[in-house]
Order: C-alpha cells, then structure tokens, then sequence
C-alpha cells in the first residue's frame, strides 16, 4: 500500500521587498513555524516543506518550475503573510503545473487589541495581500482551493487534508498505468470511453493486453507458492466446508490463489496500479478472478469490471485519497432495490467487492456463477458496515468526463440473507431513493461506482476540480427541478469554456 508520508506539499509564502530584512525575516519564521505545525499536525498525511519567501518575479517563477520537476511534490499551499503585488505572480502562474491551494490565514489568531501599531499591522496584511494574489488567480481562471480561517483550527486543517488526499491521487494519476485484461464487455455503453482524451485531461494510460499474457503468469506460480497463499487465505477468513483443506471444492481454493498470484505478478512486474477484467474473455483462465480481484483492492489496486477503465482509474483515486483513514473504499454497482418505505439499493457485483467495507471476518465461498460459462468461482461474502459513505461515478458524456457524486448511508441488512453469495453493501441514498435516482439517471451517471465510507464528498470535489472534470451532487439539498437546471447551465458552460477560455 502507498505511504503518503513519503509525498510533500510545498509551503510557499509570497512577499515583496519593500519591507526591509528584518520583517522579511519575522515573515520567513512565520511561515516555517506555520509549515512546520502543518506538517507535524495530526491527520496530516505528507510532509509540508517550508520554502524561501518570495519576493521577485525571478523567484517566483523559479520556484513554480522546480515544484513541477520535484517528483514528490504533490502540490503547493500558498500564503501572502504581507502584500506580494500579483503582477509578480504572472509568470510563475503560468508555468506552474501543480495543483496549488490557497490558505488565507494569518499567524496570530487575535488582534492584540492594546499593543497593535503600525509595524504589526505591516507585517500581517493577508487580509488584503490574499485579496491581491486572489484577484490574479481568478483573472487568469486557474482551478485552485481556498481555505480561510486561523491555521491551528481544526477546522481549517482538515480543509486543508482533503484538499492535500485529493492532490495526492491526482499526483499518482499523471503517472497510473491501467491494464485492460480483454477489451470492454460486448455491447455496453456507459463503460467506453475517450482514452486518449482521458490522458491528456487525467494523465493515466489505459492499455489492453491478452489473456495470453495473464495466463502465462499463472502457469509460472510455484506449487509452494500456491501452498502459501492458501494458508493465508484458511487463517484470513471463514472458510466455507468444501474450500477446507481435504474438503472437495479445495482444488478450487488452490486455482483462485494461482490466479491472485499470477495477477499479482503481472500487475507489478508492469507497474500497474489498477485492471480491469470481463467475464466474456476469460481465455486460459478457469474461473472468473473473484477473491483474487477483492484482495488485490483491499491492497490498494483500483478495479473496474466488464472493462470499465474510467472506474478502475476511480477507484484507484480512491484508494489513494484514503490511505491511512477509518473506513473502506470498493468498486460497486447498484444492483438491486428494496423500494419499500422509501427505497434503499442493494449494491455489489458478480463477485469483486473490496474486504475494505466488511463488516466483521468475511466468509470466503465457493458458489456457481450464470454467465461466463466458466468453472464456478471463489469469493469473499459479507456485509458492508453500516455509516455514512459516498457512491461515485465518472462518465464520459462526450464532449467532457463528468463525475456524479451521491451521499448515501450504508445500513446493515434489516433480514439475513443465506442465499446471496455475494458481497453486498445496503445503503439510502440522500435525499431518497426517488431523488436520487431520478438526478443519477438524468446525468447519465454509470451502474458502476466507486464506494467509500472513509472518504467525503469533499475529496471528490477537490479532486474533480483541480481535474477540471464536471462534478455534480447529489445530497440532502437536491431538488430534481434545480438539478435538471445545473444540467443545462454545465452544458452551456463547458461548451463556452471550451471555446473561450483554453
Ligand atoms: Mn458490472
């Protein structure tokens, strides 16, 4: 699994040299005081590195190409502690290629109301020097964050997290390589997609390989290996009676960890951090991968089934935005209603639902799959845990990708449920299922989701807007008359922004 520690934000404070040395130097401790307490700060998940304090366009610009080349560097926080005249910004702006959030803060929470002067006022002047840098960043229409509000609230800096997870899963995607086993399930639309145009927006690369090629990997995996895997597979879970060593279906147990260490394999010899399968090409494989797709998310690989990339790439954004945070995140689909008293959606798969969400030891089963005409294969059963989480789908409406984001509540299941042998999350979508569902369809959003109960909406949403991807939400102040108007107005946006502003 990724470790974010091993990621930075750069703390960039922006001055000007009409002040002299000595304030110059109370502005730089400042900052490092205010970086250094960022970075030490609990829940944060990178380090925040301090940098020189600014004070010329040279430096400025400077500065801005060496954040693109740093090849940890996730992104930039950007400070005015006094007035940093925004001309000299320009160039730097323009070349910078990282996703950079705006903190207006200031170093002292309160006015020192008996001994503020004139000096003290000159050195913490944010509040009209963020104006100016401000006023620059909108002018020139760049995509950015602002946090307000005093550094060590609570408040501000889990603003400022999310902001920095969300930054962190676009950093890994400019470099994601996706690999498709098999090309999209026949037929189906809402899973294709612009892959070039995805990577220039996105930066991730999706690309096909043979089954061939998978197959051969599972033929170079050890017995011993097999061995192994197959232990820790019986001490993991609740192992159902026939998968049970000398039990009659173990053969099977044994060919679905030859198929998680063969994927595994190839996943990591190329460098990939997601996949995606389709039960119609499953050629030299015995059974469709089920437990060895649901370890391999829980591990952090984004998973998009029947060939859906975009949800692979999702997820894996996914995966990175929540690293290190209570609660998990999976692929899902919407699945099946129970449209009593309101409605609630049964969401999982065939089979490949991520142990991130169980609730409790999953049980792992051995059941007939209908379609795929393939041996029947082993999964991990169980239920989600119950709270609140977030259902995502990315989309490609043609002209633009589209994100549709929809806060839900995962209850557990009000009845057991001995003949489902999938995984399988209940939740209730904000506002109601009628709501919900009616906006969801008129956005074209997908049956195929990213689920998280350790992320929030806000992830999402910074996310999407340092992608400049469309983000529409769905939640407790939805109206479908108002969302059917957003609809509208998005189109005639991206369609002008498209023209004009690029
Ligand atoms: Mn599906």
């Amino acid at each position: 699994m990724l470790d974010l520690r091993q990621l930075e934000a750069w703390f960039v404070t922006g001055s000007q040299d009409l002040y002299g040395q000595q304030t110059l130097n109370q502005v730089a401790e400042h900052s490092r005081a205010i970086a250094q307490g960022l970075s030490d700060s609990a829940g944060m998940p990178m380090k925040i590195v301090f940098k020189p304090v600014l004070t010329t366009p040279d430096a400025i610009y400077q500065l801005c190409l060496e954040a693109n080349s740093a090849k940890n560097c996730i992104g930039v926080v950007m400070w005015m502690h006094t007035f940093s005249p925004a001309k000299m910004w320009i160039a730097g702006l323009k070349a910078l290629q990282k996703p950079f959030v705006h903190l207006h803060t200031q170093f002292n929470r309160e006015l020192p109301w008996a001994t503020i002067d004139m000096e003290f006022m000159n050195l913490n002047q944010s509040a009209h020097g963020d104006r100016e840098f401000g006023y620059i960043a909108s002018r020139m229409r760049l995509n950015r964050k602002v946090v307000v509000g005093f550094w060590q609230d609570e408040n501000i800096r889990e603003e400022l997290t999310t902001w920095l997870r969300a930054a962190s899963a676009w950093h890994d995607a400019q470099i994601l390589k996706i690999a498709r086993f098999g090309d999209n399930m026949r037929k189906v639309a809402v899973t294709e997609g612009d892959k070039v145009e995805a990577q220039i927006r996105l930066g991730y690369s999706v690309n096909g390989y043979g089954l061939g090629d998978l197959a051969q990997c599972l033929r170079q995996v050890s017995d011993s290996d097999v061995d192994k895997l197959a232990a820790n597979y019986d001490d993991s879970y609740a192992v159902a009676e026939p998968l049970r060593a000398g039990g009659e279906k173990r053969a099977a147990l044994r060919e679905a960890a030859r198929i998680e260490l063969g994927l595994r394999y190839f996943l990591v010899d190329g460098g990939f951090k997601a996949f995606t399968d389709t039960f119609e090409d499953l050629h030299g494989l015995t059974q469709l991968p089920g437990i060895a797709v649901q370890r391999l998310m829980a591990d952090g690989y984004g998973f998009g089934a029947e060939g859906d990339w975009k949800t692979a790439a999702l997820v894996r954004a996914m995966k990175v935005m929540s690293v290190g945070l209570e609660g998990g995140t999976s692929f899902m689909e919407d699945y099946t209603y129970d449209l009593k008293d309101g409605g609630k959606v049964l969401g999982a798969h065939m089979l490949e639902i991520c142990p991130s969400i169980a609730d409790g030891k999953p049980s792992l089963e051995i059941h007939p799959l209908a379609i795929g005409g393939k041996a029947d294969p082993v999964r991990l059963v169980f239920d989600a845990r119950r709270g609140p989480a977030i259902n995502a789908s990315v989309v490609d409406v043609g002209d633009r990708l589209r994100m549709v984001v929809n806060q839900v509540n995962t209850i557990l299941p009000q009845r057991p449920l001995p003949k489902l042998p999938v995984a399988r999350a209940i939740w209730i979508p904000e506002p109601n299922l009628n709501i919900a569902a009616t906006a969801w369809i008129l956005a074209g959003g997908a049956h195929h989701t990213g689920f998280s109960q350790a992320l929030t909406v806000q992830h999402l949403e910074d996310f999407a807007g340092m992608a400049g991807v469309e983000f529409l939400l769905i939640d407790n102040s939805t109206t479908v008359s108002q969302f059917k108007k957003e609809l509208r107005w998005n189109d005639m946006y991206y369609r002008l922004a498209a023209t004009n502003l690029n």
